[in-house]
This record gives structure tokens, C-alpha cells and sequence, in this order.
């Protein structure tokens, strides 16, 4: 086993490896640097991580090439088998991924419990798909022959992470590209890279229990993310990019991989709606409005940035929301109660604070929050917003931190209207109590995702992604394997 290191105070007893994984081993950086992972809710250095240079970069990527061909053809249930045991192992470790991520990222251990157990789901969903990775057979439309459609890996896949779900956001990519018998490469966010590095450990261990080649996986955690993603594309043996973050790095990437064609999934940006119909059940309004605007800190792509309500229902959902998130308990994540904890850095709660004073500035009310709090730490109150313009920034931007945007329509057709009034197209929100108001959200409201009388959408099962600025490709669900399948035609006779 690797050496572990001692990240947290003692008190707080959680192990991670700090090395980069490299074909199954733990190494420095070829470089011998380091950088710095901070505690959010604290300042405090927890770990110094290897910082990977591009010479790492490209041992992974020749360590990938070489795996590539044993475990493409491998069994699908072989594949199954090892998907399986890292689910089981993951699960085994649930307090170890929790504490490590509450402690990099500050969300509250209650989520960093659930995340583990959905972000781990992933393994489980890909095990069991790997064996039903389906084909097609038919006949020539003249009659002439017959047609087999099969599926291929496409090859090396390069993953690149955000800090908002360190585990999960990683796992909806690892354990599809496995499934399909691909090699993958991750590259974590530097704020949050301790979480994947016990990853890592637990994939070595399986694969070392099964055979499995070591060069399958590479954890390159490092601060040069463009210049390594730039390096690693300009090689043409990498076959695919997966990336989960904001829509400027998204288009980058997509200009990057035009040089050699390579195969791409972008889940970007959001700015979700949540409209609230004339008819909708105000109590369970609230209490998914609770869910999909805070949980995470609001710092989820699918986070709902703006709430839209019916000017009949407006004033009995402002005040069962304005009560709820009065009840949120904010502080270290650590501790007994606590159900927001701190945003991910510093500069992330300047921007979120800007939004606030420039809606601030622009004529909106603010019913609560609104004020950086005095000590150590990266924390920003609930806030709810109320009589926003139209034209704000808050309205059009990402908000991504616990702020809340509350304006009202005067028809179900307007509030829609208002909706769809964005570039990006990742998830919406409707709630409504009659089949009619129902269905026009479902059929109107522009997303890749629209969840109707809930607060939470995301399941591995499901197709995770938006349209639009928010990207495309698909996470999770049988259209998630296909990202790293390629179809092949045989004519035959
Ligand atoms: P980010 O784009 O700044 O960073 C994401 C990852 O890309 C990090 O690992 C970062 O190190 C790396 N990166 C940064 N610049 C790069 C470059 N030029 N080339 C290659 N890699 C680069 O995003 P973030 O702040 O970490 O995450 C927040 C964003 O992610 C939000 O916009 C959020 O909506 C989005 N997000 C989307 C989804 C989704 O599924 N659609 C899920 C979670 C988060």
C-alpha cells in the first residue's frame, strides 16, 4: 500500500494518499513540486499534493496506450467483476471519501456521506451496463446483404473534474469509460484533487486483486490545467475529452480537440429555472425550492438560480422560503447541525457577493443575508432576493453559492417565456398540481433536463446534460457508455 498521509487535524482522522497515481503507483511530480489544498471552511493548509508536469502527463498517456488492448477485449463480465469490487470498496470507505471531501470542499458530512453513495452508484450502474453494451443486425435495404452494427472503446479518454462534487463528478466518467473497456486519465480541480487520490488507492487495489492492467488509470492532479489538457490533446493516441466545468474552459477545449479529432462530452454551465404554477402545492414548493437552490451550498451546475412564481402564490412561497432558509445552521462542516458550510474559495464568494450588490444596486430587495460574515473562512449567508430586474446580472450569470432570486409572471406562457430567456439549457424546475399546467412546463421549458414537482433530478440511471451553452454528451443512464463507444458497420453477405 502507499504511503498515507495525515491530512486533518488529528481530531478529524481522515487519510489520503498526496502523490500523483501513475499507472498504479504513487509518485512525486517529475518536477518535485507541490501545491497547497486548503480547508474552506478554515484557510488552513490541509496537504501538500503532487503538482504533475507534462512529462507525467505523458507517461500516463503511454501507460494508457499500452493497457489499452488487453483490457478493450477483455470479457464484458470481467469488466463487470471489476467495476463491481471497486463499488464494494468505495462503499467499505465511505467514511474516508466523506471526511476528505468535507474537508477539501466544506460541504456539510451529511452530504459528503450522500455523495459517496451516489457518486459510487456509478460504478455499480456502469458493472451492470457492461455486459449489455448492445449491437444491431439487419438486412440491406435492397436485399442485397446484411448489416452487423457493433460497439468499439474509442481509445485513451482524458477526464478533467470540477471541485463542486470531487467524487462524483469524476465517477460518472471513470466508470463508463472502464465499462466500455477504455482507458481513462483524470484530471481533478486543484482546489479538491485529495478526493480522487483515495480513489485511486481503491481502483489500484481492485485492479491488483484482478490483474487488471495498472496503466488503465492515472490520477494528475496540478495547478497548469490548460497546459496540460493543451499537451495531452496534441497528442493524437488520446481519443476522447470529458470535461465537467464552466463554459469558457468548455469551448477551449472543443477548439482544442479539432486538431486531431478527438471525441468530446461537455457538461458546462447552468442558470436553472424554477417556476412555481398558480396550481402548484406551495409546501412541497418550498421545501424542493430548499433542495435545488441550497443543497451543495448552491454550488451545483444545476443549482435552480432563478426562482419564478404566480403572482397569486408569490407572497405564501416567499414566506415559507424566506422561514426555511432562515432555518439553514451554517459553519464548519464538521460539526453536529450544520447544513450549509463555506463556498470554495475566496474569490468565489467575491463574485458571489458582487451579483448580490449589483442587484442590490439595480432596485432588488434583499429579505436576508447579503453580508460577508467577519473570521476565518470562505462563508456566505443564505440570501433571497426579491424584485430583481429583469436585466441584472444575477438573472443571466451562474450565481453558484446559497442566493436566491425570487421574481413573478402573470401567466403560466410568460413565466415559461422567462424561463427559456437564458443561453444556457442544463436543468429546469416546474412546479404545478393540475395535468394541464403540468405538461406545458414539461413540454416548454428548454433543458436537457426538467424535473417536474422535485427538487433533486440528478440519477445514475438517467441522462445527465444540457443543450445549448450548457454543452452536450450525456453522464449516466445507458447514453452515458455510448460516449465511449464508437460504432462500427460490417456489410455482410
Ligand atoms: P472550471 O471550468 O474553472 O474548472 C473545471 C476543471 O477544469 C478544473 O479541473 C480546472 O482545473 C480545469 N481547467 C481550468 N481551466 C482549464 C483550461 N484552460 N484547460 C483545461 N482545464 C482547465 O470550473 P469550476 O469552477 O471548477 O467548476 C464550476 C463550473 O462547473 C460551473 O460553471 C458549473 O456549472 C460547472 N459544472 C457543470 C456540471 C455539469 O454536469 N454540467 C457539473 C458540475 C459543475
Amino acid at each position: 500500500m502507499p504511503d498515507q498521509t495525515l491530512l486533518a487535524p488529528e481530531h478529524l482522522q481522515t487519510t489520503a494518499p498526496t502523490e500523483l497515481w501513475l499507472a498504479g503507483r504513487q509518485t512525486a511530480s517529475s518536477t518535485g513540486k507541490t501545491f497547497p489544498v486548503l480547508d474552506p471552511a478554515t484557510g488552513d493548509v490541509i496537504a501538500r499534493v503532487a503538482d504533475a508536469s507534462l512529462e507525467d502527463a505523458t507517461a500516463a498517456l503511454d501507460a494508457a496506450v499500452d493497457a489499452f488492448p488487453l483490457w478493450s477485449a477483455s470479457s464484458p463480465r470481467r469488466r463487470t467483476d471489476v467495476l463491481t469490487r471497486i463499488f464494494e470498496l468505495v462503499r467499505e470507505r465511505t467514511e474516508d471519501f466523506a471526511r476528505t471531501m468535507t474537508l477539501e470542499m466544506g460541504k456539510p458530512l451529511a452530504e459528503a456521506r450522500g455523495e459517496v453513495a451516489y457518486g459510487n452508484e456509478y460504478f455499480r450502474w456502469a458493472a451492470e451496463e457492461a455486459v449489455r453494451i448492445p449491437g444491431r443486425f439487419g438486412t440491406a435495404s435492397q436485399g442485397n446483404g446484411h448489416m452487423l452494427m457493433t460497439r468499439t472503446p474509442v481509445g485513451p479518454v482524458l477526464a478533467i473534474t470540477p471541485w463542486n462534487f470531487p467524487l462524483a463528478m469524476a465517477t460518472r466518467k471513470i466508470a463508463p469509460a472502464l465499462a466500455a473497456g477504455c482507458p481513462i486519465i483524470v484530471k481533478p480541480s486543484s482546489d479538491t484533487p485529495l478526493t480522487l487520490l483515495l480513489l485511486g488507492e481503491v481502483i489500484t487495489q481492485a485492479f491488483a486483486e484482478f490483474d487488471v492492467p495498472a496503466g488503465l488509470f492515472s490520477v494528475l492532479p496540478g495547478r497548469g490545467s490548460a497546459a496540460m489538457s493543451e499537451h495531452l490533446m496534441s497528442d493524437r493516441r488520446l481519443r476522447k475529452v470529458t470535461f465537467t466545468g464552466s463554459t469558457p474552459v468548455g469551448r477551449t477545449l472543443v477548439r482544442q480537440s479539432a486538431e486531431h479529432l478527438q471525441r468530446t462530452s461537455m457538461e458546462l454551465g447552468g442558470n436553472a429555472p424554477f417556476v412555481v404554477a398558480a396550481d402548484a402545492d406551495i409546501d412541497a414548493a418550498v421545501s424542493g425550492a430548499m433542495v435545488a437552490k441550497m443543497r451543495n451550498g448552491g454550488q451545483v451546475c444545476v443549482a435552480a438560480n432563478r426562482f419564478l412564481v404566480d403572482t397569486s402564490v408569490v407572497e405564501e412561497f416567499t414566506t415559507g422560503f424566506l422561514a426555511a432558509v432562515e432555518g439553514i445552521h451554517q459553519g464548519n462542516g464538521f460539526d453536529d447541525g450544520v447544513t450549509l458550510g463555506p463556498v470554495i474559495t475566496g474569490r468565489q464568494r467575491d463574485e458571489i457577493h458582487e451579483l448580490v450588490e449589483d442587484a442590490v444596486a439595480a432596485g432588488a430587495r434583499l429579505l436576508t443575508g447579503g453580508e460577508i460574515p467577519e473570521g476565518p473562512g470562505n462563508f456566505y449567508p443564505p440570501t433571497v432576493l426579491t424584485d430583481v430586474p429583469a436585466d441584472a446580472r444575477i438573472l443571466r450569470e451562474e450565481i453558484f453559492g446559497p442566493v436566491a432570486t425570487i421574481t413573478t409572471f402573470d401567466s403560466l406562457e410568460e413565466g415559461v417565456a422567462r424561463a427559456n430567456d437564458t443561453e444556457f439549457g442544463l436543468a429546469a424546475y416546474g412546479y404545478a398540481g393540475g395535468v394541464a399546467s403540468a405538461q406545458y412546463l414539461t413540454e416548454n421549458l428548454q433543458a436537457g433536463m426538467v424535473a417536474l414537482n422535485r427538487g433533486q433530478l440528478s440519477e445514475p440511471a438517467a441522462p445527465f446534460g444540457g443543450v445549448g451553452q450548457s454543452g452536450f454528451g450525456r453522464e449516466g443512464g445507458t447514453e452515458g457508455i455510448e460516449e465511449y463507444l464508437d460504432i462500427r458497420y460490417i456489410a455482410l453477405p
